[in-house]
């Protein structure tokens, strides 16, 4: 049965508002196309006016800003507890937007419950330093929170995009307007009502549906929003660097996707490798970041590598996302499944040998079948460019010192993976290998505890981890002049 959709409307001042222009956009679901739900369409209207709540909650005698950080921090706890309490709706509305299948959406759900409870508890552990500068004075920092915050989400993760961002900027104090991608409004929404419900002041999370030409420039633009975090493609990424330096200098926190290597050694326990490497391009239709697009394989375990690999792509289950037993659903709409299946042709064409898959499933949704190419070369278009969909290229190599070369011979840097049973080797790759996040005979493990983000134009700064806070803060530097006299 269809989840219940219970909220479309503008979130501004903890209350749900239309557009101002009156205006609605369509949302579907890409599993059959249909459309599930008309969305208020926020313009820069709607915008100017989420950004003035936002501003007014940051003002320094809000109920926000007076707000003990111990309190900030309950209340994102309390905010944990309702995730949990809706964990099954959401992952219900999730899958219905976004097509992820529905076991995954819950394993989802269940990965950013320790994500919200992480960021929260970072909340009065904000610290800054007792420093011994010069002379007679006492000098100390302060650390804090940096004012309006634009949080612009893509469509492959939204509730997680959206914790991750909402959670990070709240502990550190700051307010937030978020714009969520246009495919996938729903659970944005349905994340702000529990934020309200949780005890969050009016004004301090906004959310404003629309899309990125619109809604999204408004606030990179806007002159009192003082900060974007933003994940999405490398090419929207550089047009929001950009618009952040046009009205004031805006900081930035960019998370722009990858092309990422992994490694498998001839001496890799293959029971392991290949179920892994299948998850790491698999995984939500390839709908990732840190999708396993590029696949180096040893050439003493090559051709028995790749039979394994195309057995185990045929073995997936295609299906509707809302069936708890499926573990392939749809592309999120009919303009990515084209796109990839353009990549497919692209592949083909340039001389990449397909072993299984390539094809749309069926005619109505956005589905394509698990996709296995061997004999990719470096300089072909799917081995070089961001696909974002289920397709498994496979390279053939011979040393480590010539993988790395090539692994590194690419624009992004988000991750990277390597199989091995020899250590040296997986220190050296580790120590060499241009990347923000290694997996040792591991891969697409993300853990609040440690940091996220990428080298290379994959990304600016750092999300998770410990020091996750401080794209949001400030840093105030006191000098007291201390009087001789006792
Ligand atoms: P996108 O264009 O980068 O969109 C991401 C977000 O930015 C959406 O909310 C989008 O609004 C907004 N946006 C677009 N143009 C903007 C602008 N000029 N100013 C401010 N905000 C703007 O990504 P996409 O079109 O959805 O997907 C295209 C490709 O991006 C994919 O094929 C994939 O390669 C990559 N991608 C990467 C990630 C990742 O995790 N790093 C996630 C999603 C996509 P709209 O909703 O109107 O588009
Ligand atoms: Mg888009």
């Amino acid at each position: 049965m269809a989840p219940q959709i219970k909220y479309t409307k503008i979130f501004v001042d903890n209350e749900w508002v239309d557009s101002k222009s009156g205006k609605t956009f369509e949302t579907y679901n890409p599993h059959d196309g249909s459309v599930i739900a008309k969305v208020a369409e926020g313009d820069k209207v709607d915008i100017d006016v989420a950004v003035r709540a936002a501003h007014r909650a940051f003002h320094r005698n809000s109920e926000w800003r007076l707000m003990d950080a111990s309190e900030r921090g309950r209340i994102l706890q309390k905010f944990a507890d309702l995730v949990e309490r809706d964990a099954k709706y959401l992952a219900e509305l999730e899958s219905f937007n976004n097509g992820t299948v529905l076991s995954f959406s819950h394993s989802m759900i269940a990965m950013v419950l320790p994500v919200i409870r992480y960021i929260g508890s970072l909340s009065d552990k904000i610290q800054g330093d007792t420093v011994p500068a010069d002379g007679e004075v006492f000098s100390y920092t302060l650390k804090q929170p940096v004012g309006v915050c634009g949080l612009i989400l893509p469509w492959n993760a939204p509730i997680a995009m959206f914790i991750n961002k909402v959670t990070s900027a709240l502990a550190a104090g700051c307010t937030v307007v978020v714009k969520p991608a246009e495919q996938t409004p729903l659970t944005a929404l349905a994340l702000a009502a529990l934020l309200a419900e949780a005890g969050v002041p009016k004004g301090v999370v906004n959310v404003v549906p629309g899309f990125g030409k619109t809604a999204g420039a408004a606030l990179t633009h806007h002159p009192d929003v003082a900060k974007i975090s933003f994940t999405g493609s490398v090419v929207v990424g550089k047009e929001i660097q950009q618009a952040a330096g046009v009205n004031n200098l805006k900081r930035i926190t960019l998370e722009l996707g990858g092309k990422s290597p992994l490694i498998i050694m001839n001496d890799a326990d293959l029971t392991v490798a290949v179920p892994y490497a299948a998850l790491g391009v698999f995984t939500m239709q390839g709908q990732v970041c840190i999708a396993a697009s590029r696949l180096y394989v040893q050439s003493d375990i090559y051709d028995k590598f790749v039979e394994a690999a195309v057995k185990h792509a045929r073995s997936i289950k295609i299906g509707n996302p809302a069936d708890p037993t499926t573990q392939h659903g749809p592309q999120v709409d009919e303009t990515m499944m084209k796109k990839v299946l353009g990549y497919i042709e692209k592949g083909k064409l340039e001389g990449a040998k397909l072993m299984t898959g390539g094809k749309r499933v069926g005619h109505e949704g956005y589905y394509i079948e698990p996709t296995v190419f061997a004999d990719v070369k470096d300089d072909m278009t799917i081995a070089k460019e961001e696909i974002f969909g289920p397709v498994q290229s496979i390279l053939k190599f011979d040393t480590l010192e010539e993988v790395l070369e090539r692994a590194n011979s690419t624009s992004y840097g988000l991750s990277a993976g390597i199989f091995t049973t020899n250590l040296n080797t997986a220190l050296q790759f580790t120590k060499h290998v241009e990347a923000g996040t290694v997996w040792v005979n591991n891969y697409l493990k993300i853990d609040p505890h440690v940091p996220f983000g990428g080298f290379k134009d994959s990304g600016l700064g750092r999300e998770y981890g410990l020091y996750c806070l401080d794209p949001y803060l400030e840093v105030k530097t006191v000098i007291v002049a201390l009087s001789k006299k006792l």
